[in-house]
């Protein structure tokens, strides 16, 4: 049975715009080891701003419109910030998401891709741009490599001080899509114990296996943007911001609305508090 205090901390969290589904999930969360955080969106702003444009072909307007144009149906945070950018120009038709790498569609009837490093590797595509830690988002058209876009994105604030409470009682890991060496950089800033970068969604779920496998319960905090998987798999899934996918919140155990990170210290509290009541 239920303890009803637990219905108490339930109700109490909801009045803030947190929405904690499982009768079980506020006491699995004073019983964590670990925590695991997704970096875009979730622990940075995912405003990213434009840094520089690297153009290979074409003019720099023409990239930016024609990545405006490929990325207009794609919720990730950094198409959205294409997309203050740039105006579509006509609306693109096969679009798809390739899973952790970017999106792909075809405009005028050309094959148009806009994605990562990865994604230029799967696609065979040669790249003579140097690497920058920062986030690059390739413009491929035709199989040929017109450009980058490079954003920069920042830690939002408060999250610093969340990392610093929960790392106070649980281990902190960083599991991100993004570059090694820019997720390495950024868990380094936020002093989490183990960051690990270039992960596509599946290995995502690999990732927080291992940890479950050393025994460790594991909470997860995504923006649920290609989270689904992980948020199943954690012991805790917690979906926050406001681009969350269904899937991710019908996944997830615990919703947050909005974006301040500091509802999780919270929540951590709330649970204890709750259990204290309980015993
Ligand atoms: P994360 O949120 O940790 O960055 P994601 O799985 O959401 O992980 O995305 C992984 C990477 O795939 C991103 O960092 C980005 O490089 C690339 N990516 C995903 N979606 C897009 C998109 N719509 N346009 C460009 N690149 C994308
Ligand atoms: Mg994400």
């Amino acid at each position: 049975s239920v303890p009803l205090s637990m219905f108490a901390g339930v109700g109490r969290a909801s009045k803030d715009g947190m929405f904690i589904k499982g009768s079980t999930s506020l006491e699995a969360l004073a019983d964590a080891d670990a925590i695991a955080f997704d970096k875009t969106g979730t622990l940075t702003d995912g405003n990213f701003t434009l840094a520089q444009v690297d153009v290979l072909k074409g003019t720099e307007e023409d990239l930016l419109a024609l990545a405006a144009t490929a990325e207009q149906y794609s919720n990730h945070p950094i198409a959205r910030s294409i997309l203050e950018k740039a105006t579509p120009q006509g609306t693109p038709e096969n679009y798809r998401e390739l899973s952790g790498k970017g999106i792909s569609c075809t405009v005028d009837g050309k094959i148009v891709a806009a994605g990562n490093d990865a994604m230029l590797q799967a696609m065979g595509v040669e790249n003579p741009l140097q690497s920058i830690p920062k986030t690059s988002v390739y413009i491929v058209k035709d199989g040929e490599l017109l450009g980058r876009i490079v954003f920069s994105d920042s830690v939002k604030p408060g999250v610093k001080e969340a990392l610093k409470k929960l790392s106070g009682f649980l281990k902190t890991y960083l599991f991100s899509g993004d570059k090694k060496e820019l997720v390495d950089a950024v868990g380094k800033e936020l002093g989490i114990d183990e960051s690990v970068g270039g992960l596509l969604p599946g290995e995502k779920v690999e990732a927080l296996n291992r940890a479950l496998k050393r025994n460790e319960k594991v909470v997860y905090v995504g923006d649920g943007i290609n989270d689904a998987p992980v948020l199943a798999k954690s012991d805790v899934g917690i979906a926050m911001g406001t681009g969350g996918s269904d899937m991710a919140i019908e996944t997830a155990d615990v919703v947050i609305l909005g974006d301040d990170i500091g509802r999780i210290p919270f929540l951590f509290d709330l649970s204890k508090q709750t259990r204290k009541i309980c015993y």
